[in-house]
């Protein structure tokens, strides 16, 4: 069973199209399970209705012609109990609905299983047999929910591709064709998409057209050449160490790349229009389907070779690639997975929104995102990336929404959103000057996170008052080895220099979970509960020694350093990081360097570390929250894996209480506290935040106006309240209602969401 429920799969991942993807599934199921009908019917979101989209057994004229109400007969009962229904006699159940078109009188046993993908129902998938015959049994229930449960994705998958080409379901034109996924970074981006993808991969080159056929074909007959060349020569240089039959395997490398085949095939697909890279990939994944369905274990092992000489002949296609991607004016850089060099790559000034498949809300590259005030969409684990290169997209960063082929309707609507934004933000600059002080005098520090220098800029020009937590971790992830001593100090001493006199916290390496290095890979199964921070630099003395000096070297003169310890998890951590710290300080002044012992501080991000609190504050100057990392471990959602987004809640009440817990720990004995996740910039977490008596919050630049904003215009005592308030509610959901109707009861709704983006999504609901 196993095996042919893989190679339905397989046969279904390769489908051109949602309709041949359909086709696939009936006739497969229907030959599996040896059942005279199957049939799939999906639910239309435009009209509601489930639609029989392919069948195996009933009249083919059916197709697209049938359609229940949501509710209507067995499918519609099968969607709405959302589980299997399995009947002996279907034409005697109450809710059984009679289809002349579709010749089902015939048909007496039934079994039909929802097709669900992220909770959201998609269709029913049914099987049927004559009434002479059978009732199915548990195994053919169960292996039909299989089936249905692995297709999911794929004919989500397949919807959306459909809808990017502005198709419905029944094959009408859409607009509007929206795609939701996880809220990366607020505001509006309209621009358009520029799909970004790694080198040599394949599955991830975008199906283009060829601009120009003739340059096309060229440069795949100079892949192939160059191909050749390599395996002729790695084939000579191994001779002397392969045996005969080992040879072999470079002959079928060379009879594969002989023009009259894989070649050949590719050239032809060329000639038709698509761009070589987009050819090959096609030409090579149908190969590699074929060899994998093959019975034969040494046939299917070909498959492997096939995907390298892929690789091999699409890096050279990329080579020849000057890689010069343009990049419009309005840049949506679209990837299946967004890395801070994709981001550096665009210029300047012309990157207005991201767009990425995976990663989550609290992803380094959405902090960074939030940071450099570009609109993001996370999570979009559905949409067809290739299809998305050159077409008009807006993105929706305050709700994770993704729209494309826009209407002029609705690009007016976020157009207008967009102006409300820009006038908001210049609105705030007026505060730049201003203290960040409540209506009742109470006085909080606002400080910056930054990584790049481009954030150092906008903290500045938004009154920042120091860095509360540079990562440092953000140049290394641009480069290709790890800085040297001399670049790391050049680097932070632009940070230094910025804010002097004001303190700048920079927090030493604190790479793993999802901040890699290209130069320096971590593989490994749980890499957030592994090795990370600072448990790597213990591990690493050369490399935390190496930028301690770095950080205390560019700090002369200044005086303005403070470091600060990522990850801690148990005091002994702390104590060998202050030991490697003091011997760093000794030898930099023995070198002659006029430094101050810099405040040395742990940062609050792990479970075990809010029980100790004392104990770590003992040992060092100041503490600091990392509530995005707190957030994740105390409620066990991985911060990056958009399918847990919605389970991620900085306002948990579990939350909420170990924030308290922190502060008051904290200021029992006598250290100041501050915070630095992203809860410091939403500015109802900023009030909540103030009233437990934190000390300072560190945010990203852009949402520091905001926060400044509703802090001078409230008091400290309604931050209180509130927070009295909040503490006694027991859900995350109900404890973020509450805090944004008191923001809005006091005038500051439009900080939550600009009002037309909830206007435009009813009308698109009232239309759809
Ligand atoms: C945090 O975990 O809250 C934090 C500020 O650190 P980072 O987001 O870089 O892990
Ligand atoms: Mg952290």
């Amino acid at each position: 069973m196993l095996s042919t429920l893989r190679s339905i799969v397989q046969e279904v991942n390769g489908a051109r199209d949602l309709q041949e993807a359909l086709d696939i599934i009936v006739s497969r199921v229907q030959s599996a399970m040896n059942t005279e009908v199957c049939s799939v019917y999906l639910l239309d979101p435009e009209t509601n209705r489930y639609v029989l989209m392919a069948t195996q057994g009933l009249y083919k004229k059916a197709i697209g012609k049938v359609s229940l109400a949501h509710s209507e007969g067995l499918i519609g009962l099968v969607g709405s109990r959302e589980e299997p229904i399995n009947l002996e006699d279907a034409p005697s159940h109450p809710r059984y609905r009679y289809f002349p078109e579709t010749g089902e009188e015939r048909f007496r046993s039934f079994l039909g299983v929802p097709i669900i993908h992220h909770r959201r129902i998609l269709g029913v998938l049914v099987v049927q047999q004559r009434e002479s015959s059978r009732c199915f049994d548990e195994g053919e229930e169960a292996f039909l929910v299989t089936v249905s449960a692995q297709l999911a994705g794929v004919i989500a998958h397949s919807e959306a591709t459909g809808a990017i080409s502005g198709l419905s379901l029944t094959g009408e034109e859409t607009r509007d064709v929206s795609f939701k996924g996880v809220a990366g970074a607020p505001g509006v981006a309209i621009g358009q998409g520029v799909v970004v993808y790694p080198p040599a991969d394949l599955d991830a080159v975008p199906e283009k057209p060829a601009e120009d056929i003739e340059q096309e074909l060229a440069v795949f007959a100079d892949a192939v050449s160059a191909v050749r060349e390599d395996i002729s020569q790695v084939a000579e240089r191994l001779a002397p160490q392969l045996r005969p039959e080992e040879q072999a395997l470079f002959e079928v490398y060379l009879r594969i790349l002989d023009d009259n085949a894989l070649p050949g095939e590719v050239v032809a697909r060329i000639n038709g229009g698509l761009w070589a890279q987009a050819a090959l990939k096609q030409v090579v994944q149908q190969y590699v389907r074929h060899f994998e369905m093959m019975g034969d274990l040494y046939l299917r092992e070909r498959a492997v070779d096939l995907r390298d000489l892929g690789r091999r002949l699409l890096a050279h296609l990329q080579e020849g690639d000057p890689k010069d991607v343009t990049y419009p004016p309005k840049t949506v850089l679209v990837s299946d997975e967004l890395t801070p060099a994709m981001l550096g790559e665009v210029p300047r000034g012309q990157l207005v929104g991201l767009v990425s498949v995976r990663g989550s809300g609290n992803s380094h590259v959405a902090i960074l995102a939030r940071a450099m005030g570009v609109p993001t969409v996370m999570g979009m684990v559905d949409i067809p990336v290739n299809q998305l290169d050159g077409k008009e997209l807006i993105v929706d960063g305050f709700e994770g929404q993704l729209y494309a082929s826009p209407s002029a309707d609705l690009r007016t609507f976020y157009q207008e959103i967009c102006d409300e934004e820009n006038e908001l933000v210049k609105g705030l600059e007026a505060l730049r000057e201003k203290p960040c002080e409540t209506t009742d005098g109470h006085r909080l520090s606002l400080l910056v996170n930054t990584g790049l220098m481009t954030d150092v800029v906008r903290s500045l020009s938004h009154g920042a008052e120091g860095i509360g937590l540079y990562r440092t971790e953000v140049p290394f992830m641009i480069k290709e080895r790890f800085p040297s001593e001399q670049e790391q100090r050049e680097t932070y001493r632009e940070q230094l220099e910025a804010f002097a006199p004001n303190p700048v916290t920079m927090r030493t390496l604190d790479i793993g979970g999802d901040k890699s290095l290209t130069y320096f890979p971590i593989s490994e199964e749980n890499p957030f509960l592994g090795w990370r921070g600072i448990r790597v630099t213990l591990d690493h003395p050369e490399i935390f020694l190496v930028q301690v000096r770095a950080m205390l070297k560019a700090s002369e003169g200044l005086n303005n350093l403070q470091i600060m310890l990522p990850m801690i998890s148990n005091i002994s951590e702390v104590e060998e990081s202050l030991h490697l710290i003091y011997r760093v300080y000794h030898e930099v002044r023995e070198e002659g360097f006029n430094i101050h012992m810099p405040k040395v501080g742990v940062m609050i991000e792990i479970p075990a570390a809010v029980y100790q609190v004392r104990e770590l504050a003992e040992r060092v100057d100041f503490l600091s929250v990392g509530s995005n990392d707190l957030t994740q471990y105390l409620l066990a959602v991985d911060r990056n894996n958009p399918r847990v987004a919605q389970l991620y809640h900085s306002y948990h009440p579990a939350v909420l209480q170990a924030l308290v817990r922190i502060a008051q720990d904290a200021r029992a004995v006598g250290k100041p506290v501050s915070i630095c996740g992203e809860l410091a910039g939403d500015p109802g977490g900023a009030a909540l935040l103030m009233a437990m008596g934190y000390d300072a919050l560190s945010m990203n630049a852009a949402s520091l106006p905001k926060v400044k904003s509703v802090i001078r215009s409230i008091s400290h005592e309604w931050a209180c309240n509130l927070l009295d308030d909040v503490l006694l509610l027991d859900s995350p959901h109900v404890i973020k209602s509450c805090v944004d109707l008191a923001l809005r009861s006091a005038g500051f709704g439009r900080y939550l969401r600009p009002r037309r983006a909830s206007s435009a999504e009813e009308k698109l609901s009232q239309s759809s």
